[in-house]
């Protein structure tokens, strides 16, 4: 392989995490974002500052790379299609996130290809105020939701009232026993390989992960179903690149898929320090035209997610010096200068022996380290 010029379209939390994971590749990595602060921003003399929605901009910074890695669906669908027509090589492939940026298209996919997945109906904006019922019901944004901001669980007709009147699904809720995701990367030649399923606990105040268990606690038949569900849809669907898979397994065993990231996921954090090769580096080894790395696992984790108080400003984390302290935990920060409620500023990887031990780590990590505003 010759030299090569990567660019990654976003610089927050897994932006700056690829870019690390390119580093270790003869590459030159470009980053492309719309705040020149973001955290990957630091990594690079190559950044260019740009709207995710700008064609054009996208398309002069992609013309200038031989592949390209994005990190958010909200990118510019039709600026990346254009880019691989031109012949740069782009990540995960377009053609699939044409129809995952969509949850009505995302979840139609689903059911043509006899996936398990709540039952829905899609309700255009102006119909949303006016459903009946029946309660409660998920309403889920189409398009542009992140990190649970697109989803609000309606338990009553008053809370369909303040409801947001654009397009949506409405998805039955479901009897969560355990939320799970896999991921999974797949080459041009068919190759697949598939993370061990991980365990993400909630957060219910902040609306987003608070903490994983990888691998999760799950009996082997139920782990085999996850893998076969997860190969049959990266084959069906054509899965080209690195892909986040989120399932609900409910109360009586149920699996459902609840939704796709065709890119690197929060939930897979933890394979930098757990396995061979890690998600970032699976992404980077299929744009640069490489063969995918083996996802053998080196040892169990808990991952916690480091959100900021229901604070703003400039940032401070007090009791550093003293998280430090607890062992067995490596601490990841992602230089995010201000705060603001229950942004995520950085995760923690516990990695001892019994899971007992990391959980109990874990709160003495959530008491010692407090991200606030200064
Ligand atoms: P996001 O794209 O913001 O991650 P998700 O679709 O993952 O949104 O939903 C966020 C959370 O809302 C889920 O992790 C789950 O806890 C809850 N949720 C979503 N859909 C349902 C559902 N059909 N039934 C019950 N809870 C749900």
């Amino acid at each position: 392989m010759q030299h090569q010029k990567l660019g990654i379209l976003g610089g927050g939390q897994l932006g700056l995490l690829l870019t690390q994971a390119a580093m270790r590749f003869p590459v030159s990595v470009s980053v492309y974002d719309p705040d020149p602060s973001c955290s990957a921003a630091g990594f690079t003399d190559r950044f260019v500052r740009g709207d995710f929605s700008d064609f054009e901009k996208i398309l002069a910074f992609g013309l200038d790379q031989d592949a390209v890695i994005f990190e958010t669906e909200q990118v510019c669908l039709d600026a990346i299609l254009e880019l691989e027509k031109k012949g740069v090589r782009v990540y995960s492939s377009p053609q699939t996130l044409s129809w995952i940026s969509d949850k009505a298209l995302q979840k139609e996919k689903l059911v043509s290809v006899g996936i398990p997945t709540a039952d829905f109906v899609r309700i255009s904006g102006s119909e949303v105020r006016s459903y009946e019922g029946p309660f409660p019901i998920v309403q889920k944004w189409r398009r542009g939701g992140y990190d649970g901001s697109g989803v609000c669980i309606h338990t009553e007709k008053k809370s369909i009232q303040s409801a947001k009147s654009v397009d949506s699904i409405f998805e039955s809720c479901v009897d969560i026993a355990m939320e799970v995701s896999v991921i999974v990367a797949r080459s041009r030649d068919g190759d697949l390989v598939i993370y061990d399923p991980v365990e993400m606990v909630f957060d219910a105040r902040a609306n987003l992960v608070d903490y994983l268990i990888a691998p999760a606690r799950l009996e082997t038949a139920v782990t085999q179903e996850l893998y076969v569900l997860t190969k049959t849809m990266a084959e069906k669907l054509d899965f080209l690149g690195l892909y986040a898979i989120e399932f609900f397994i409910d109360q009586k065993g149920h699996i459902y898929v609840n939704e796709i990231s065709p890119r690197p996921h929060n939930s897979g954090h933890h394979t930098i320090s757990t396995h061979i090769t890690s998600q970032y580096e699976q992404q980077i080894r299929l744009a640069l035209g490489l063969p995918l790395g083996s996802v053998d696992r080196l040892s169990e984790a808990v991952m916690v997610n480091l959100l900021s108080e229901e604070a703003q400003g400039q940032t401070d984390y007090k009791g550093l010096a003293s998280a430090l302290s607890i062992p067995n935990v490596q601490y990841t920060f992602y230089g995010k200068k201000e705060v603001r409620p229950f942004r995520k500023m950085g995760h923690a990887l516990i990695l001892e022996k019994t899971l007992e031990k990391a959980l109990e780590r874990k709160e003495d990590i959530r008491t010692k380290l407090i991200i606030t505003a200064q």
